[in-house]
């Protein structure tokens, strides 16, 4: 991308981390933006990170807008842009799961513009503005899911903005984005929440001093914004449950070993588990 307008809806974690990681960048786009926090709107225009801020209805005057929001309002919101984008601009988003803003997207998007889902993968356990990092991007990988619609050239000018931000980018379709990432992250998230919960709720103390042997580690992620994560779980929740009834019956099977106390069993269980984990 060289030059033109850049229109970023959510001032937060990351709307925030992709304005500061292009800001000086040669060939960056002037960057509008638009939040309904205050607090982040001025801290972000104090940090030069946007040039202007402006409501929801001018950022649609932008050649490419990013919506930056939690993923439950996503979907409305680009429903919103998307009917006053000029033809020729291109409508993008972050959001974890992808199927449903496609989808609201390629439909509610202005003859002539184009959607382009996007994730990128990358992020901390803070949100806000006030976590926003330019270098949150640097190295990361984000995906772009394309849906039947997406033009070509609008798929490039993303992937442009992207790499300007030091990320790499890979294509995935929708669909199978949120299957895979219902296994490689939310559904370790649910696991770490409702592990750290089961202590939380138990009869008995367990002293949590104890905790570096594999609890700490383990549970980190139940450390994540808890707002976020109920959008994340609710909008991909087909996806989650059936991850979750796979994983249930995996945990089904080793406690059937631990029960009847085959060791070869478990070695079996656990090397293959090792193997798998060896690998990343
Ligand atoms: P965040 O730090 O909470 O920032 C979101 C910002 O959007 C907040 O300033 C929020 O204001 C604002 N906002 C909410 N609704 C709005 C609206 N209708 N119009 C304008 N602004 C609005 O969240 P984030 O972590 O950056 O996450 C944003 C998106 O990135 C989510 O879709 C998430 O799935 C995705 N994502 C997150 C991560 C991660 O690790 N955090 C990684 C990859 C992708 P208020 O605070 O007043 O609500």
């Amino acid at each position: 991308m060289t030059g033109g307008r850049l229109g970023i809806v959510g001032l937060g974690l990351i709307g925030g981390s992709l304005a500061l990681s292009l800001k000086g960048k040669r060939g960056a786009p002037e960057i509008w933006g638009c939040d309904r926090s205050r607090t982040a709107v001025r801290l972000a225009r104090e940090a030069g990170a946007i040039a202007r801020s402006c409501g929801e209805a001018e950022i649609a005057s932008c050649d490419i807008v990013a919506v930056c929001v939690p993923v439950i309002r996503s979907v409305g919101l680009v429903r919103r842009i998307a009917r006053n984008m000029r033809p020729g601009t291109v409508l993008t988003d972050v959001g974890s799961v992808k199927r449903d803003v496609v989808r609201a997207g390629e439909e509610a998007v202005a003859r002539g513009a184009s959607f382009v889902g996007g994730h990128p993968i990358a992020g901390t356990e803070n949100s806000g503005y006030a976590a926003a990092d330019r270098s949150l991007f640097r190295g990361r990988t984000t995906i772009l899911t394309p849906g039947t619609e997406t033009a070509e050239p609008a798929l490039r000018r993303v992937e442009a903005l992207w790499r300007m931000a030091g990320a790499r980018v890979v294509r995935m379709d929708p669909e199978t984005h949120d299957h895979v990432f219902a296994y490689v992250s939310h559904l370790p998230h649910a696991v770490a929440y409702a592990l750290v919960h089961a202590v939380a709720t138990l009869d008995s103390r367990v002293p949590l001093g104890y905790s570096a042997g594999g609890f700490r580690d383990f549970t980190r992620i139940a450390s994540s914004n808890p707002g976020m994560w109920k959008d994340i779980m609710l909008q991909n929740r087909r996806e989650i449950l059936r991850s979750a009834a796979h994983y249930r019956r995996n945990f089904a099977q080793m406690e059937n070993l631990i029960r009847r106390g085959d060791g070869a069993g478990l070695l079996a269980y656990f090397r293959r588990a090792k193997r798998t984990r060896d690998r990343l």
